[in-house]
C-alpha cells in the first residue's frame, strides 16, 4: 500500500506553500499528493508558481500527484450559467492536470439548499447528480482522467452519506466514475457499514484516512476541525475495521491518504506537519493493510 498526504493536513501553517509541501512529501517518503485546490489557487495568484514549472517538477521526483481536490459543488446547479461555469472549471481543471501528470479530479457537491430556496429529494439530488457526471466524464475519457465523488459527512451536503454517492456511482456506471472514502466523513453523517461491506471495492478510487473525537451525528460542531491522527488518544474510529473492510471488497486505489483539518495541527510549521504525517501514515498502513 502507498502513503499519499493531502495538503488539508498543513495548509494553514505559517507561511504554507504548495512546492514546500512537493520538497517535504518527497523528502518523508510520500509515493503521492492531493493537492488542494484552494492552495494551488492562492499560490498561483500570489505567482510563487506556475503550472507548467510543477509540471516539470513532477516528471523528475518520485512523488506523483494522486487527485486534484477538489472540483467544488458540482451538482444541483439551476441556471444554464451555473451549469456552464461548473463545465468550464472542469476543462481548466482537466488541462492542470495535463500538465501535472495528475489522473484523478475529486469532486465534491454542492450544499446549502434551503438557502437556494431548494428543498430536493435524495432521488431529485441522485438523478442530477448522474446526468452531471455523465456529461463530465465525457470530457475526461480523451485523457483517461477519474472522476471520484466524495460525498460529505454534514447536514447541508447535498451528496453526505456512502450510499448515496454509491448509488450515483452505480448508476453512472462508467470505469472512470467512483468515489472518495473519507473515513470522517463516513463516520459524521452515519453510513452503513452493511452499504459499505456490500459495495464493490473497485468503485472506491481514494481512501481518506483520519481519526475524529467522538460526537453525535449532526452536530453542528461535528465538523472537520475534529479530524486527528488516527489512533491519537480520543480517536473514536474502528480503524482496524475500515481497513479490513477495503481489502475484504477488493479496493484496488492502492493509497492511503492521510487528510486531516485539525487546527492545532497548523500550530506545528509545515516540516513538522509532513514528517509526523508521514509517521502516522507509514505506521497505520504496516499496522492495519
Ligand atoms: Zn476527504
Amino acid at each position: 500500500m502507498k502513503i499519499g498526504f493531502n495538503e488539508a493536513n498543513d495548509r494553514f501553517c505559517k507561511g504554507h506553500t504548495v512546492m514546500m509541501d512537493l520538497e517535504l512529501c518527497e523528502k518523508y517518503g510520500f509515493d503521492y499528493i492531493d493537492i488542494q485546490s484552494e492552495c494551488l489557487d492562492r499560490d498561483l495568484a500570489a505567482g510563487l508558481i506556475t503550472i507548467e514549472e510543477m509540471g516539470a517538477w513532477f516528471q523528475c521526483h518520485h512523488l506523483k500527484m494522486l487527485s486534484y481536490n477538489a472540483l467544488c459543488f458540482f451538482n444541483m446547479k439551476q441556471t444554464a450559467a451555473e451549469k456552464a461555469a461548473v463545465m468550464a472549471q472542469l476543462d481548466e481543471i482537466i488541462h492542470r492536470c495535463n500538465v501535472l501528470g495528475c489522473k484523478m479530479i475529486v469532486v465534491v457537491p454542492s450544499m446549502d439548499m434551503a438557502e437556494r430556496g431548494l428543498q430536493p429529494t435524495r432521488r431529485e439530488i441522485r438523478e442530477d447528480a448522474v446526468a452531471v457526471l455523465k456529461e463530465m466524464v465525457k470530457k475526461c475519457e480523451p485523457y483517461g482522467i477519474k472522476l471520484s465523488l466524495e460525498f460529505c459527512g454534514a447536514p447541508a451536503m447535498t451528496i453526505n452519506r456512502f450510499e448515496d454517492a454509491y448509488a450515483i456511482v452505480e448508476a453512472v456506471d462508467h470505469p472512470l466514475v467512483g468515489l472518495t472514502l473519507d473515513q470522517y466523513h463516513f463516520y459524521a453523517m452515519a453510513s452503513a457499514w452493511d452499504a459499505l461491506e456490500k459495495a464493490d471495492g473497485k468503485k472506491i478510487f481514494v481512501w481518506h484516512l483520519n481519526g475524529t473525537e467522538d460526537l453525535p451525528c449532526g452536530a453542528p460542531y461535528n465538523n472537520d476541525e475534529k479530524r486527528m491522527w488516527p489512533d491519537a488518544e480520543g480517536d473514536c474510529l474502528d480503524q482496524k475495521r475500515y481497513a479490513d473492510t477495503l481489502k475484504k471488497i477488493g479496493f484496488e486505489g492502492g493509497c492511503c491518504t492521510i487528510e486531516i483539518f485539525r487546527p492545532e495541527y497548523y500550530e506545528m510549521t509545515q516540516e513538522e506537519n509532513v514528517k509526523k504525517s508521514a509517521e502516522v501514515t507509514r505506521a497505520h498502513v504496516a499496522k492495519y493493510c
